[in-house]
């Protein structure tokens, strides 16, 4: 599942390629895209720019008119030279933008609408998403203000929910508690600032660690700092692989809202596991 450190990187990626570019061709399968091309013709107009909002991708055209897409689960954006071959089967494509340079295509983006800036700024799921983990003005006591607002919710739900704070996925989560030693299960009440602010730090200089321009895909996330492929992760994908700390065997649970795995070390992770301050 792309996290916010997968769209950032699209986001960078399609802006470099299109920013600036006329658009030659638009094609797309839903008929509320291709009703707004026929009234008003994406061909002709200029792309603005392309950028990341926490886990959305917003395309920006000349004459006040953005493409909102959402991966979800297994969309994603390609970008491809004109006549080269995708890498994915053209029943799954959704979404052409082309320039004379380059072919922009979304493959089974489940989200795709155009607004304008005004329906945009009215628009409940971007106005409602919390900080920007990746974003220019990302203000930590923001964040942290955003959090104690939800105090009985665990801090493992908490940072998924995108609400709250935008950009974690499933992967940050378990490394970003885990490098931070807080407890998956730790309510929000039971962490202090000086918590909060550790967390959050923790997980914009993970998800930035993911972002340069020759950082692998998401496959290839890291948050170790080592250079041993096995060894990207602390805790994902290890459940009963010894904590590179401690030794102690890695545990995956399956729980919270959606029961969503979350993998921890009982021995490392124990801020917030004083089961008296649970709530
Ligand atoms: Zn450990």
């Amino acid at each position: 599942m792309p996290e916010g450190d997968t769209i950032f990187r699209a986001a960078a990626t399609l802006n470099r390629a299109l920013q600036g570019q006329v658009v030659t061709r638009f094609v797309s399968v839903y008929p509320a895209l291709t009703r707004v091309d026929s009234d008003t013709p994406l061909a002709g107009r200029t792309v603005d720019g392309v950028e990341s909002r926490g886990k959305h991708l917003l395309m920006r055209f000349s004459g006040d008119l953005i493409l909102r897409t959402h991966m979800r689960m297994s969309g994603s954006w390609h970008i491809y030279r004109p006549g080269e071959r995708w890498q994915r089967p053209r029943a799954d494509m959704r979404v052409v933008v082309a320039t004379a340079t380059y072919e922009a295509v979304a493959f089974t983006v489940p989200v795709a609408e155009f607004h304008t800036s005004a329906s945009l700024a009215r628009d409940v799921t971007l106005q409602s998403l919390g900080p920007d983990v990746l974003g220019d003005t990302f203000s930590i006591d923001e964040a942290r203000g955003r959090l104690r607002a939800a105090p009985h919710t665990r801090i493992a739900d908490a940072l998924l929910d995108q609400r709250l704070l935008a950009g974690i996925g499933n992967v940050f989560k378990s490394e970003v508690l885990f490098e931070s030693r807080v407890a998956p299960s730790a309510s929000i009440a039971s962490l202090d600032d000086d918590t909060l602010t550790r967390i959050l730090q923790v997980a914009r200089r993970q998800l930035q660690l993911n972002v340069g321009h020759d950082q692998p895909s998401s496959t290839g996330r890291r948050t170790t700092g080592r250079l041993n492929p096995d060894e990207r992760l602390f805790v994902y994908g290890r459940a009963g692989d010894p904590c590179y700390r401690c030794g102690t065997p890695i545990v995956l649970v399956k729980d919270g809202q959606d029961a969503r795995l979350t993998y921890y070390c009982p021995k490392c992770q124990v801020v917030g596991s004083n089961p008296v301050e649970r709530v």
